[in-house]
């Protein structure tokens, strides 16, 4: 399941939630209970459709990297 990060609008507190694709829940602020939470992009997402820095040297992403063996 997606972890996704969300961020109160208000004070500025993050905090992770647990939520399925597609799910419309509302998110309240733990902190100041306030509903107006804007949605950060977690780690999660890592591996659809952008590579990061890859920690594996057996594949090369672009196919320009320097070969280190
Ligand atoms: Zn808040």
């Amino acid at each position: 399941m997606p972890i996704f990060e969300y961020k109160c609008k208000k004070c500025g507190h993050t905090m992770e939630f647990l939520e399925k694709v597609g799910s419309k829940n509302k998110h309240i602020c733990e902190k100041c209970g306030n509903a107006d939470m804007g949605k950060l992009f977690s780690g999660f997402s890592v591996g659809h459709g952008s590579n990061p820095v890859s920690q594996d040297n057996s594949s090369c992403p672009t196919g320009t990297c320097p070969l280190s063996q």
